[in-house]
């Protein structure tokens, strides 16, 4: 690799800083224009260099590579036909790109014209065939009647490569048989680990092939042997052509072990030998004694098995990490998700507590008939807050066989490739007769939500591309599993690629050797039959591992300690609140101050009202605690992870959010005049039921001693001029808390509109403090016999006024009587 970088880049140093600076240019253009070339028969993802007027000479000259350019018309049948050939052919030399490259352009656009015609291209397709340092655009050499299979143009470019005039292309390597004497004196003049040698006839390509194929690849060469070498062939008592000799300083030699002797079954097993490892990556280190960047050591695993580890912690991840910053999800996306969850729910292989946790989010996601719902809501199902038995997803990533080398490396999109084939094979196993289906959710789910964007557009690109054309169960398991090894095939060599996890083309023979076949040419093919069968056992329930799996008790007993943790945090934050809202009242007004007793018995009183439901069992009174500020508690709660959740709810604005805004709003002088109307509110509450206990009595005067008897005895009763029950002073609350006592089956929905409710409430709550406030004005300390007295001296005064009248009357006519004259 070292000899090929220095030779790239001496042929670098006698080019004209000018030359670079327009190629820079050119390679901009392109980047700019490659949109308007995608509208051809080829886009980017199909590794085909698109030329446009700005690049064609920055590609096709002076290259270190050989480039096979296709000029063609999209208008023309003929080209149409031949694009998926030329696809195929280009993901079939994908690794030999650094010696020869794949380009096309549409003649058929208005812009690229000038360029054919400069290239005197009269007829679509040509090929033409422009060696490495080509100067001119007329050094192009014509494939004439070139083959329209992959196998033949594959052929045909080896041979333009064999007869490549010097300098030939910097990263081919030797193509050309070996002889005895380099063979001997290999390990002195070569560092590498492995000499392979490829024993075949003349005619052969399978040698060239496979030295074309690792030419990627450090540690290894790859060298052909002609049958005729009598002295080698007879040295190793070589029998078989082809067949490959490993070779090892000292003359050891032992030969390579494959089901089939072609060229893909060689190249599949020499990326795979020891040391073996693509140009510029790292060191390959032994799985058994690694340790990786990330904290937690190496799991060790099981290649050829899926874990359950994997597929939960791809679940945990999608519901709690890449789903917590959609803060509301309506629309198409919310129908993703909805489509998704039910995909899950159906075909998911859980265990018992995870299915009955996919169970409830979807009957909760189902049941929603509005436009939105906030993640938040969402997550409160998630975390089980209404503390369904036996339900839930454990927190947290715990990857097996998705474990990467670095901790940048696989994990979350190796474990969603991985769940989509599971999906797809469980709803083909338990007998679903829409093929469709489980694709359809996984393309919204990619669409909406996948955060690789790019991947997300490449996914889509495919799906539009073919998924109308799956029709049944079985076409569906094989499409995934088809572009699944597309995107591996694009991906080779890319800088997400896990050297330790080579991208291949899968599964290799060594997995699945009944699944390769190889036609009589020689040509590699996939026998879907059986990729089929083994993809339906790779990935059925039945062989999912369960290594590595946090134990359901523990799982359920780490919910409840978060739940109740989370209640903990909320009480005492409630505490915080009310001091903080006592301590200006009794300062600002000490008028409207109670007794010390009654203060303390409001108090009391306010206690009961926020932990109503713990008077029912345990676990409901933590989610009636949970439902009103569970969030409140998360960062002290040990199982948090702040870097995932913490974020998101911050985000996310009102709903539970209310009750920590409290303590603020309470805290500032506009609050003031509701803290009075919290006083008369539950004064007059109580002051209705005193009088009410008051009518039902007979006597009045019993009645006060029975009714202070009666109702004393769980309450303290004041006195006000009359007797209180703190006790009534709930009854404003009461019919909505009755209403959520309705049914536990349907909790988590009221949980949700209580969000709702409680504004009414406070509404309500207002609105009869007003009206309590003008109440109590108008009777306050008056009882019956208050206002039967003042009658009686009303009426007592008043017939004394009018005795008084009518006896000045009286005087005044006898008077007049007595000066009447004479
Ligand atoms: P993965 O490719 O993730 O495969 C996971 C496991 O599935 C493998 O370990 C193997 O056991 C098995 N497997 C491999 N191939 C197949 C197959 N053909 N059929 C069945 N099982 C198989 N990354 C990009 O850089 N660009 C992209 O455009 C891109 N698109 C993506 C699109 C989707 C929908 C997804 C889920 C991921 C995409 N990625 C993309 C990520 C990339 O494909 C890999 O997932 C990631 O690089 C991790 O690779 P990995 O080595 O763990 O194996």
């Amino acid at each position: 690799m070292a000899r090929r970088c220095a030779r790239a880049t001496s042929r670098f140093n006698g080019v004209h800083p000018g030359r670079i600076a327009t190629c820079a240019a050119w390679l901009c253009c392109a980047l700019l224009c490659a949109s308007a070339a995608e509208a051809g028969l080829y886009s980017a993802s199909d590794q085909v260099v698109l030329l446009t007027p700005e690049n064609v000479e920055a590609v096709l000259l002076n290259s270190t590579a050989a480039t096979l350019a296709e000029f063609y018309a999209s208008w023309c049948g003929h080209c149409v036909a031949f694009s998926p050939v030329y696809k195929s052919l280009a993901r079939d030399i994908k690794e030999w790109k650094p010696a020869v490259d794949l380009a096309a352009i549409d003649c058929a656009a208005n812009a690229n014209r000038k360029v054919c015609t400069s290239f005197k291209i009269t007829g679509y397709p040509t090929m033409q065939f422009f060696q490495a340092y080509s100067q001119e655009i007329s050094e192009g050499q014509a494939f004439k009647e070139f083959p329209r299979d992959v196998r033949g143009l594959r052929h045909k470019i080896i041979d333009r490569l064999e007869n490549h005039r010097e300098p030939s292309p910097p990263a081919c390597p030797p193509l050309e048989p070996v002889s005895p004497a380099e063979i001997d004196s290999f390990f002195e003049t070569n560092s590498v680990e492995h000499l392979a040698l490829i024993f075949e006839g003349a005619d052969s390509y399978i040698g060239r092939e496979v030295t074309l194929d690792l030419l990627q690849f450090e540690n290894i060469t790859v060298r052909r042997v002609l049958r005729t070498e009598e002295g080698l062939v007879s040295r190793w008592s070589v029998t078989e052509f082809p067949s490959c000799y490993l070779y090892y300083p000292g003359g050891n030699f032992t030969r390579l072990r494959v089901n089939i002797e072609a060229r893909s079954f060689y190249s599949y097993a020499l990326q795979e030998l020891p040391g073996v490892v693509r140009s510029g990556r790292p060191p390959p280190i032994s799985v058994d004694v690694h340790t990786n960047a990330t904290e937690e050591p190496f799991k060790p695993f099981n290649r050829s098995r899926v874990y359950m580890a994997d597929l939960e912690s791809t679940l945990h991840y999608f519901l709690r990490v890449e789903l917590a910053p959609h803060a509301v999800i309506s629309g198409e996306d919310l129908v993703s998700l909805k489509k998704y969850i039910s995909v899950l729910s159906k075909y998911f292989p859980g265990r018992r507590i995870v299915m009955n946790l996919l169970k409830s989010v979807n009957s909760w996601l189902q049941n929603q008939s509005g436009d939105e719902i906030s993640y938040e809501a969402l997550r409160e199902v998630l975390d089980n807050s209404t503390q369904f038995p036996d339900t839930a997803l454990p927190e947290g990533e715990r990857w097996v066989g998705c474990q990467g080398s670095q901790p940048n490396l696989r994990r979350y999109p190796c474990g969603v490739w991985t769940l989509f084939h599971v999906l797809t094979v469980q709803a083909k196993n338990n007998g679903s007769m829409d093929g469709l289906e489980v694709l359809t959710a996984m393309r919204h789910y990619v669409r909406s939500f996948f955060g690789c964007r790019e991947c997300a557009e490449h996914f889509e690109n495919m799906a539009r591309e073919s998924l109308l054309n799956v029709h049944t169960m079985s076409s569906a398991v094989l499409w995934l599993w088809s572009r699944h090894n597309r995107v591996n095939n694009r991906l080779t060599g890319a800088l997400s690629e896990d050297p330790k996890f080579p991208k291949i083309q899968w599964p290799s023979p060594e997995m699945c050797s009944a699944c390769h076949m190889v036609k009589d040419n020689g040509e590699h093919r996939w026998y879907n039959e059986k990729v089929l069968r083994f993809l339906l056992s790779y990935f059925s329930a039945s062989r999912i591992l369960s290594d590595y799996l946090e134990d359901e008790g523990q799982v359920l007993s780490k919910q409840r300690e978060k739940q109740a943790s989370q209640q903990k945090a909320i009480e005492a934050q409630r505490h915080v609140e009310r001091k903080v809202r006592e301590a200006p009242d009794s300062v600002a007004h000490p008028q409207v101050q109670l007794p010390v007793q009654e203060e303390e018995e409001e108090e009391e009183e306010e206690e009961e009202e926020e932990e109503e439901g713990e008077e029912g069992p345990p676990d409901e009174a933590v989610t009636d605690e949970e439902e009103e500020g569970g969030e409140g508690a998360a960062p002290e709660d040990k199982n948090f992870e702040p870097n995932i959740w913490h974020k998101p709810e911050m985000e996310l604005g009102g709903g539970r959010r209310q009750p920590n805004r409290r303590p603020s709003i309470v805290g500032m002088r506009m609050r003031e005049p509701q803290e009075d109307i919290v006083d008369l509110d539950s004064f007059v509450n109580q002051h209705y039921k005193a009088k009410a206990l008051q009518i039902a009595a007979s006597s009045r005067v019993k009645q006060r001693t029975l009714q202070r008897k009666e109702e004393q005895e769980p309450q303290p009763v004041f006195g006000l001029g009359m007797e209180l029950d703190t006790g009534l002073g709930m009854a404003g609350l009461q019919p909505i808390e009755d209403e959520f006592e309705v049914g536990i089956g349907q909790k988590a929905r009221k949980r949700l509109m209580k969000r709702d409710l409680s504004d009414k409430y406070l509404l309500q709550e207002a609105d009869l403090s007003h009206r309590g406030r003008w109440m109590s004005l108008l009777s306050i300390g008056f009882s019956k016999v208050d206002i039967s007295l003042c009658v009686i001296l009303y009426f007592l005064s008043s017939v004394c006024l009018i005795t008084m009248y009518l006896f000045f009357k009286t005087r005044l006519r006898l008077r007049r009587a007595k000066v009447v004259p004479p």
